[in-house]
């Protein structure tokens, strides 16, 4: 029997200490980013908190991050690329810049299936986007690559996708990927929007207020094509979501 196996007992030590150790690091307890100790049960302390890298000056069509000197009003706040020509999305929700420690959480949750990292970030994003559940009436993810996927073990969007669905109690609209895009590496802002043209299909039809994930939006071609996606299924705002805006400086 299991208790009176001299082999299998340490085994079932190791597995029991694996299993400890997985979840001290799934659950919060102390703060991801100084490990000081958090008593409230979010996973990070007020310090880490006030100095994330938030995105708040942003355009609302790209979240493009805006200098603060050009702050007028914030709810009509446009970038000069916007402004001479507005993209598909009707708004974009960004919350935080794709910098510093931002980099350092998404690449842990996007490279090494890191659960601790995807749960802040899902926990950074429902906290900032407190009215989330206001903004669309169902979610529709950036659909993966299925060679990457199969790569990194999961599909990071379609999660995100249906961890946000969930907390905002909205159901989840599948777009299909009508072909295999090379990545968006490397690649200046005309050639992303070239690569991702046409590249995704709503199968049926969109209620009139959507919203559009993926996890970071760098130049926001990809989400774009999901949008124009969007609109000819007949969605008429489209609000597009991610956890990170890169600045156009880093592309
Ligand atoms: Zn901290
Ligand atoms: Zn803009």
């Amino acid at each position: 029997m299991w208790r009176d196996s001299k082999i299998l007992q340490p085994l079932a030590r190791e597995l029991l200490a694996w299993i400890n150790a997985r979840l001290k690091r799934a659950l919060p307890g102390y703060c991801a980013f100084c490990r000081v100790a958090v008593a409230d049960g979010l996973p990070w302390c007020v310090d880490c908190y006030v100095e994330m890298p938030w995105n708040h000056s942003a355009c609302r069509l790209c979240a493009e991050p805006l200098p603060a000197a050009t702050l007028g009003s914030l709810a009509s706040l446009r970038c000069g690329r916007c402004l001479r020509r507005p993209p598909a999305q009707s708004a974009a929700r960004v919350p935080l810049r794709y910098e510093g420690r931002m980099i350092r959480l998404i690449q842990r949750y996007k490279f090494s299936a890191d659960a601790r990292a995807g749960e802040v970030l899902i926990q950074l994003m429902l906290a900032s986007l407190a009215q989330g559940a206001g903004l669309g009436d169902a979610l529709i993810g950036v659909p993966g690559h299925q060679e990457r996927t199969r790569e990194q073990g999961f599909d990071h969007t379609a999660w995100l996708t249906r961890r946000l669905a969930a907390n905002w109690k909205l159901p989840v609209i599948s777009a299909e990927r009508l072909r295999e895009t090379p990545s968006q590496r490397g690649l200046d802002r005309i050639s992303r929007r070239r690569n991702v043209r046409r590249a995704f299909l709503l199968a049926e039809p969109l209620p009139a207020t959507v919203m559009i994930v993926d996890d970071v939006m760098t130049t926001g071609a990809t989400l774009e094509s999901l949008a124009i996606a969007c609109r000819k299924a007949g969605a008429e705002h489209v609000t597009a979501v991610a956890f990170a805006r890169t600045p156009s400086t880093r592309i």
